[in-house]
């Protein structure tokens, strides 16, 4: 049974938003004998018998208590960079997958970048007004480690301002630990330039996918995020100026660049999204 669902690819359920770790192979071991199952047994004839008749052995010793099951993880996951805009929706995405895991009794480990203190240090809050606590918060230069306890997905909130480092560790985490990681950041700055984590996070990332929105100004989708000083677009500033009295809102290719050449001035009707 395929119990790796995701999205884009052939041996993933389509639309499902929340991947599941590999199925594990189970070994039984039987008073030093072992017994490995294949699928095609079930539809080999002559192979049918020799199945029953192991099926069986085992039913008995385990009645027996003398039956130890193991198994050994197939442990490899995969690392997830959905990327959008600022407005979204990524952390409202974000949210809604946690709370799906949760649903069917599966541990999600939330993650989110220290520096990102707009709703509070520990808080993951969507623009809708959905808030989670953030179970772990990463300090700038601090190396993220395997989860001890078992824990079905991690789900990193604002991963673009992690460093490679950071992102590094996720994908290791994912391939070597088993357990997906799935970031929602952006993919670029106000200046059209990746930052440390998304860049890192596109050449890693086993599934990109965007998280779409239109444009504030017309019906294009958005792929740039347009800072407003004083009404005006800017390209000027530091990369990361949290809390600073700007405005960012998602603008396609036309309407961006038509800002920043321009004069235009933005009307005050237009919703704030501070980054
Ligand atoms: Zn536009």
């Amino acid at each position: 049974m395929n119990r790796r669902p995701s999205g884009y690819e052939p041996d993933e359920l389509p639309g499902c938003s929340i991947p599941q770790k590999q199925s594990m192979k189970y070994w039984a071991q039987s008073q030093g004998s072992y017994y490995l199952f294949f699928g095609c047994c079930k539809y080999m004839r002559n192979l049918k018998l020799a199945y029953d008749n192991h099926y069986h052995t085992l039913t008995k010793a385990r009645n027996r208590g003398r039956l130890q099951l193991f198994n050994r993880e197939n442990s490899m996951a995969k690392l997830y960079f959905r990327y959008g805009t600022v407005g979204s929706a990524k952390t409202l995405n974000l949210l809604a997958v946690a709370h799906n895991y949760q649903q069917q009794g599966k541990k999600v480990l939330l993650i989110k970048p220290a520096l990102d203190i707009r709703f509070g240090r520990a808080l993951i809050k969507s623009r809708a007004g959905l808030a989670k606590e953030a179970h772990m918060l990463i300090e700038e230069g601090q190396r993220i480690v395997l989860p001890t306890e078992p824990i079905d997905c991690i789900l990193v909130d604002e991963a673009q301002f992690l460093s490679s480092e950071q992102i590094e560790d996720l994908q290791k985490i994912a391939s070597l630990g088993g357990i997906p990681v799935i970031c929602y950041g952006l993919r670029a700055d106000f200046k059209s330039e990746c930052f440390e984590g998304s860049k890192r996070l596109l050449e890693l990332s086993d599934s990109i996918e965007e998280v779409k929105t239109t444009c504030n100004f017309c019906d294009r989708k958005a792929i740039f995020n347009l800072k407003f000083i004083d009404n005006k677009a800017t390209k000027t500033g530091p990369q990361v100026d949290l809390g600073a009295e700007e405005k960012y809102l998602p603008a396609c290719s036309k309407c961006y660049h038509d800002f920043l050449e321009s004069n235009k001035e933005l009307s005050p009707s237009k919703t704030d999204l501070s980054l």
